[in-house]
């Protein structure tokens, strides 16, 4: 480690830039952040830095720099992006004691300024010691997608209870407790009720902690989207880092769940047709039976949690229970097919309305609206309908559908393993016999290919049978 990161307090500290350009304002604007005193030196100051010198945020003087002016600060950058000029500064800088920076230029600067995520107070300094800036920025983007934006507020808020936090009995209540104020509780009720309502859910937590009762849990019933963890919200994305328990559905990846805690217990709870498989009353019990020992409950649905997934049944069940629950919404497999075939699932003058479709329910095949579906231009994504395919061309054949209405099939979408079948209704079932679908597919009814979009699907295969 060729650097030592360190938290330098500048509030009320002096800091000078020597160069008012493009090229200052950039690291101008970071030390804006803080509560220094800023004095800017430059002779040619662009349109954002006049606006902070206006504003008051900051002491321009447009002149160059002279000794004085680096008297008492603690930080002098360089940065005119003029090597002499910039090595003037930092030479004035050293004279008065100050650390000094040339910007962009590691060998000439006693320190360097790190990516940052700011939660103020919570903020995470990146350094690579200029060898990877990208990494930094790839780091930087993860870190701010990990911490919820309320992260600082609730720091800000947590402070001034920790006091009253120390009196909880034993290093492992506190720590409990804390865990669950950060990333349970507190961000849910300062989404719902501002600060206060934090101030009230804090007082609870601590009241709760000291009783004997057993916690109540939480279970938040989350879409994870089709497949691809890219295609999680983050809110999914840390709600399921935050689980102590997690119950997923079988078609939830690995590499989604890979996101979860190490030590987070996850339990496939996964229906399919063939082999063991869960009843939902199981799924259920097992769910209300988690919260109520007090654990957070992340319970993984793919594509989105409303969607044929079963939700209302796991809802009644908690609320049965009298037990908290949130519902964090995912996408849908039917979107993800249409992005990976650029297809639009409404357009003007084809169809104003898409119907989402089971294939099958809990008497067999699903009946439906068959007339209306057999009119030219309706279209509808259908779940679970490979297995009913000769069904449902039976069924729209017989209701009048045009027998040349284009059908697309998407299997895995999302995934690596994704495949496009492109075909018609006259010739739906032949084409899913001989293309022998094992992963999850949509069917789309109404909707053709614009194409078949494989740029981010490193090894995927794609088949477009076009019938006979
Ligand atoms: N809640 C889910 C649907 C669950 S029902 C959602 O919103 O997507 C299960 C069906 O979803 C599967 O039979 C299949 O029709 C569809 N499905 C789920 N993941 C899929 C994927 N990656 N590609 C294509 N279809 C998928």
């Amino acid at each position: 480690m060729k650097y030592y990161p360190a938290f330098l307090k500048l509030e009320g500290e002096k800091v000078v830039f020597s160069g008012a350009g493009d090229h200052a304002a950039a690291k101008i604007k970071l030390l804006l952040k803080t509560e220094a005193d800023i004095l800017v030196v430059g002779e040619d100051p662009s349109d954002t830095v006049l606006a902070w010198a206006k504003d008051g945020r900051l002491t321009l003087a447009q002149r160059e720099i002279q000794i004085c002016d680096a008297f008492g600060a603690r930080l002098v950058y360089g940065a005119n992006d003029e090597p002499e000029a910039d090595a003037r500064a930092v030479a004035f800088g050293k004279k008065a004691g100050a650390l000094t920076n040339i910007v962009d230029n590691l060998e000439a600067s006693e320190f360097l300024t790190p990516a940052i995520v700011d939660r103020d107070p919570v903020v995470i300094a990146i350094g690579t010691e200029g060898t990877a800036p990208v990494l930094a920025r790839k780091v930087k983007s993860e870190i701010e997608e990990m911490l919820p934006t309320s992260t600082g507020t609730l720091a800000l808020i947590a402070n001034s209870f920790r006091p009253m936090a120390t009196r909880l009995k034993s290093s492992t209540e506190r720590r409990a407790f804390w865990k669950r104020f950060f990333f349970a509780d507190g961000p849910k009720a300062l989404a719902e009720g501002g600060t206060e309502a934090v101030e009230n859910t804090l007082l609870t937590l601590y009241n709760d902690a000291q009783s004997d009762m057993p916690k109540t849990g939480h279970a938040d019933l989350i879409g994870t989207g089709p497949g691809d963890p890219e295609l999680l919200t983050l809110k999914a994305r840390r709600k399921l880092h935050e689980a102590d328990v997690v119950l997923h559905d079988r078609l939830v990846t690995p590499e989604i769940l890979e996101l979860a805690r190490r030590e987070a217990t996850v339990i496939c709870v996964g229906k399919q047709g063939y082999g063991p498989s869960w009843k939902q009353e199981d799924i259920n019990a097992l769910l209300v039976e988690h919260v109520r020992k007090g654990h957070i409950v992340a319970r993984l649905k793919s594509g989105d949690a409303a969607i044929f997934g079963r939700l209302d049944e796991e809802i009644d069940a908690l609320e049965a229970s009298n037990l908290s629950w949130e519902v964090v919404p995912g996408i849908t497999s039917a979107s993800a097919a249409a992005a990976s075939i650029g297809a639009s699932l409404t357009r003007r003058g084809r169809n104003s309305s898409l119907r989402f479709l089971t294939g099958r329910d809990v008497d067999g095949f699903a009946e439906h609206e068959w007339k209306a579906l057999a009119k030219d231009g309706s279209t509808a994504a259908i779940y679970m309908g490979v297995n009913a395919s000769r069904f449902l061309a039976g069924r729209l054949l017989m209701h009048g559908a045009n027998a040349a209405t284009p059908i697309t099939i998407v299997e895995n979408a999302s995934r690596i393993d994704q495949r496009v079948i492109a075909t018609t209704l006259a010739n739906l079932t032949a084409d899913i016999d001989s293309a022998m679908i094992e992963g999850p597919a949509i069917i789309f009814l109404g909707i053709a290919p614009r194409r078949i979009n494989t740029a981010t699907l490193a090894h995927a295969t794609t088949l477009a049978a076009t019938g006979a």
